[in-house]
């Protein structure tokens, strides 16, 4: 008897922890250091959790123990319609609900949407999260460019002629992963006047909404389109450092008469999984009430910001290599020139890099980017570490043809 898998994965696509990971354990098996630059997981980079946010854990784990309301605890609702109330929005407990990080939160806002065959506007290139989600949904994900000259904005252009009568959402992911864009107001104000005429619901994928360098400003989708159904999504994971706990939110707002059978739905999902882990909702309200630590490290002096330069600067004196500054997030998604770098199969180029140099990077193409000539690299390592990785990068490509 063999067992296959089903044939709704066949389409379904999801790079970051795909095969070149299996060669990166095999490497390690065989006892080679790899460096992980992967997925943006804090702890690996020796970020702590913030002591506030462990001791209420551990206080409450006592009285942790059952399943809680399905949209989550109250005081953690709470907390977050809190912080959503001080952007001007019109936000209740009962729109809040908590989920097992944003990644189990997006499954199923999505799958509460789609007919078969219905689309998705997603971001090219985009956190493949939610191309794969779409896709397993039986939707179809319809991704418009960013624009790599313009900053890594979305072409608005491109955006509206891609609108079908099957258009039923538009994601927004700002800031950025992988290209670390964060958007000027016109930008963001530009996709909700879209949504707006075509009767779009808007899903923002804002984990990394804290996460700003230099003068960047994050503007919130939801504050700036209260007339519109928009489900904000964020969570402990990026801004609070602890991935590991999954604890996310999402938000409703807007007219949400116009989505009570929608809504209706996404609560029997949430039902079905009964509920987040519970230790894990106890975090939010210590998290969004306590000593917002991720300034400390995303300003002058703080080891967010100097990676983010050193991976910047380095990448950008590769020869055939060039890279849009992020301002915001936790990567740099580099461009190899074409010209310079014959790449034709940009999950081999990952490959021959793990192998030679046993550094792990995630290629373009696995972020849905429709060209091989692109990979993301993490700004999470230390600055030293950083710097000599990107040096190793940087040779490696001097000498690599496909
Ligand atoms: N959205 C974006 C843009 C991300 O980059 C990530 C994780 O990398 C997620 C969502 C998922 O985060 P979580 O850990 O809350 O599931």
């Amino acid at each position: 008897m063999e067992f296959r898998q089903s044939s709704k994965l066949s389409e379904v696509c999801y790079e970051i922890r795909g095969p070149v990971i299996e060669q990166a354990d095999a490497l390690e098996e065989a006892g080679h250091s790899v460096l992980r630059l992967n997925t943006g997981n804090p702890a690996l980079f020796g970020f702590e959790a913030p002591e506030e946010i462990l001791q209420d854990m551990i206080r409450m784990l006592p009285q942790a123990h059952g399943y809680t309301d399905s949209r989550g605890i109250l005081s953690a609702r709470r907390a977050v319609a809190q912080r959503y109330q001080t952007l001007g929005l019109e936000v209740g407990v009962d729109d809040v609900f908590l989920g097992n990080g944003v990644s189990e939160l997006v499954s199923m806002a999505v799958q509460a949407l789609i007919e078969d065959g219905d689309e998705i506007l997603i971001p090219a290139p985009d956190f493949p999260l939610w191309t794969a989600v779409t896709t397993l949904a039986g939707g179809k994900a319809v991704h418009y460019l960013c624009d790599e000259q313009a900053d890594w904005y979305p072409d608005l252009d491109d955006m509206e002629s891609k609108i079908t009568d099957r258009t039923k959402a538009v994601v927004i992911i700002n800031p950025n992963n992988p290209t670390g864009a964060v958007y000027p107001k016109e930008i963001v104000e530009g996709i909700l006047g879209l949504a707006r005429r075509h009767g779009l619901m808007v899903f923002a994928d804002e984990i990394y909404d804290q996460i700003l360098y230099d003068d960047a400003v994050h503007h919130s989708a939801a504050a700036l389109a209260p007339d519109l159904v928009v489900l904000t999504f964020c969570g402990l994971s990026k801004t609070y450092r602890v991935a590991g706990f999954r604890s996310g939110w999402l938000v409703v707002t807007g007219p949400r008469q116009h989505a009570k059978d929608y809504l209706e739905g996404l609560t029997m999902l949430a039902s079905m999984r009964l509920c987040a882990n519970a230790p894990a909702q106890y975090a939010i309200q210590a998290a969004l009430g306590g000593r917002q630590s991720i300034r400390e490290l995303t300003t002058p002096g703080g080891r967010l910001l100097e990676q983010r330069n050193v991976a910047w600067e380095k990448l950008n004196e590769i020869p055939g290599v060039t890279c849009v500054k992020p301002k915001g997030a936790l990567y740099a998604f580099p461009r190899l020139d074409p010209k310079v770098h014959k790449i034709h199969d940009d999950e081999k180029f990952v490959l021959d890099l793990l192998l030679r140099e046993k550094i792990q990077v995630v290629q373009g193409t696995g972020f849905n980017w429709p060209t091989p000539d692109h990979f993301r690299i993490l700004t999470l390592p230390q600055a030293d570490d950083l710097e000599a990785a990107i040096g190793r990068i940087g040779r490696f490509l001097g000498g690599y043809r496909q």
